[in-house]
């Protein structure tokens, strides 16, 4: 088994349920409210490790009471979490919204981890242990350049969910092997409102492309070769928060046994149905007796 580093966010997510997202100035009264584990690092670690894979986090959660929950949750996954650093002030949060259709709209508030700032003795040896490098934009830009480059030079592959969407510097993108962005991202980032289109134009940046295209599946492309559709199974989304990671996590532990690419995107793809049925991000993750049955 390869072992996967996840260089991320660690957050809790405050969830709110609603009949329909509030506009701008509106209030709604919400069905409920559920505080769960989240963040994209921590929740792409936590996919992976329910996936099956052997997964160390990096990062760092705050000295409040939603940091050691974070870190509980982590190890009661069986993750890593020596690299997990605690530092003083609060943890990441995520104020989630999430309506009747399953759509969500979140705000991040990074706390401590934006107190990552540079890699460590300790960071460089785990991801040189490393099959695998999970890499997110919830962690200052610098820290996940660093991260990629230092992966680059020691032949570890690196797989990067570009989210938050922002631009992203060549420095950067030189070191990512596989880039994985949902829809609007790869719109975001190539100018192109059409997958395939953008698909082809990531790849002069990167060897391999996966867009996400949520109950549509995904496209798969590598320079030189044609761009590839994989369906969804058809499934009633209730809760599409964690898909894309969950997605990714699955995805990662898929490649890093090396299975090739269409059987690992249709695990991965299994995965994020399966999470889709079910309300919550981390807690709605499959494990993977559940990924092979389906
Ligand atoms: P993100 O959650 O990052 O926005 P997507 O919405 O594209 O990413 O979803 C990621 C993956 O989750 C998709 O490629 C697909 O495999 C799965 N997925 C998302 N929504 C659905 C759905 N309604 N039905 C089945 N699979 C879904």
């Amino acid at each position: 088994m390869t072992a996967i580093a996840v260089l991320g966010s660690t957050n809790m997510d405050l969830v709110a349920y609603v009949a329909r997202a509030p506009g701008r100035g509106e209030t709604v009264t919400g069905r409920e409210f559920r505080t769960v584990p989240g963040g994209k690092g921590a929740n792409q670690a936590l996919a992976a490790a329910r996936a099956g894979g052997e997964v160390v986090m990096i990062g760092a959660v705050g000295t409040d009471e939603y940091g050691s929950r974070l870190r509980t949750t982590l190890e009661h996954a069986g993750i890593d979490t020596d690299l997990l650093h605690t530092v003083a002030g609060p943890s990441g949060t995520a104020h989630v919204v999430v309506d009747d259709e399953g759509s969500n709209a979140i705000v991040v508030v990074p706390g401590a981890n934006g107190t990552v700032t540079a890699l460590g003795p300790g960071e460089h040896a785990a991801i040189a242990a490393a099959g695998l490098l999970l890499l997110q934009l919830e962690l200052p830009l610098r820290v996940v350049t660093e991260a990629a480059r230092a992966a680059r030079s020691l032949g570890v592959r690196t797989i990067l969910t570009p989210s938050p969407v922002q631009p992203l510097p060549a420095e950067l993108l030189d070191a990512v092997d596989l880039l994985i962005p949902n829809e609007h991202e790869a719109a975001a980032l190539s100018g192109y409102d059409d997958p395939h289109a953008a698909a082809q134009i990531l790849l002069r940046q990167v060897p391999e492309v996966v867009i996400t295209l949520g109950g549509k599946g995904c496209l798969y492309a590598a320079r030189g070769g044609e761009t590839v559709p994989f369906p969804a199974p058809e499934v009633t989304a209730v809760d599409t928060t964690g898909a894309g990671d969950t997605f990714v996590g699955t995805l990662a532990v898929a490649l890093g046994e090396g299975r090739a690419v269409p059987e690992a995107l249709a695990w991965a793809s299994s995965a994020a149905a399966l999470c889709v049925q079910r309300p919550g991000a981390s807690s709605s993750m499959p494990y993977r007796s559940e990924i092979g049955a389906a």
